[in-house]
């Protein structure tokens, strides 16, 4: 590089910073050196080196998307064996994945026993939608409701609430867990009505819509809770005797079972 060429880089350098453009100036006199050895037009130096500005931008901001989602631990569909659950449809999740789902505001319920991979199917498919670009926020049931009732006790629920509406996507894990006192019914409640239709959820629970009643506590309140959520819902069973299960699910009624075949 002669004196001259140190002058423009300079200039160069001090452009793209002055431009908010970190990667161009760090990358605008590497890349120049290979394009001369290489004999590339300006036009293909240039595209070069926007095109590293794009990569960079776009790394950091699926890193933000990831920290801001606060997921406990990371897992991907990658690592996911589908082998391992038969009733699991790999091409669904993988559909799942794609985000379509998000884009129509539409909802994903994980149902099955602890330990058969709901937690990581929901990481893995709300990982798959932060690489999309979507917002996403994880809680398992039992922190959204402690920030819901710290939100209400300091007069800043709608607050949350219109906060959590910013995310295009809301992961809320473990519902069976832990029973809700009534307050925490209706708050929990006033969350899913709130989404409806206006922005995703997915649920992971250990139990059967017929069972939701035990934690809620409120018959009106969970059937109200059960029609918002899973209407446009995908529910994925996970459970070796999945037949036994939608057999029972059946048996309660449950019409969202065909809702999730007919998608
Ligand atoms: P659940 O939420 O249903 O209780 P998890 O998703 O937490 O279960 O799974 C328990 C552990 O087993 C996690 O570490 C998870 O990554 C792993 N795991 C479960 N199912 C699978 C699977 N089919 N393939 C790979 N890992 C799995
Ligand atoms: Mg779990």
């Amino acid at each position: 590089m002669t004196t001259g060429d140190r002058g423009e880089l300079a200039v160069v350098e001090n452009l793209a910073r002055a431009l908010k453009l970190p990667t161009v100036a760090a990358q605008a006199g590497p890349l120049s050196r290979e394009a001369q050895a290489q004999g590339a037009s300006y036009l293909r130096y240039l595209a070069a080196v926007l095109e590293q500005e794009l990569l960079h931008r776009e790394e950091a901001s699926l890193k933000r998307r990831l920290k801001a989602a606060c997921f406990p631990v990371t897992k991907t569909l990658d690592s996911f064996d589908f082998t391992a659950v038969p009733g699991l449809s790999k091409p669904q999740v993988l559909g799942l994945a794609r985000g379509e789902f998000i884009r129509h505001k539409e909802n994903v319920i994980l149902m099955g026993s602890t330990g058969i991979g709901k937690t990581h199917l929901a990481i893995g498919i709300a990982t798959a939608a932060c690489r999309q670009g979507f917002k996403v926020r994880f809680f398992t049931v039992a922190e959204l409701i402690n920030e819901l009732r710290a939100a209400h006790q300091e007069n800043r629920l709608n607050r949350v609430m219109r906060q959590w509406l910013k995310y295009d996507l809301l992961v809320l894990d473990e519902l069976g867990y832990v029973p809700f006192d009534q307050m925490s019914a209706q708050l929990f409640f006033q969350v899913v009505a709130a989404r409806y239709e206006r922005g995703s959820v997915i649920v992971t629970t250990n139990l059967e819509f017929g069972q939701w009643v035990e934690i809620l506590g409120d018959e009106r309140l969970t059937a109200a809770l059960i029609d918002r959520l899973t209407h446009r819902a995908h529910i994925l069973v996970l459970n070796g005797e999945s037949y036994r299960f939608r057999e029972s699910l059946k048996r309660q009624g449950v019409k969202t079972v065909s809702r999730t075949t007919e998608q």
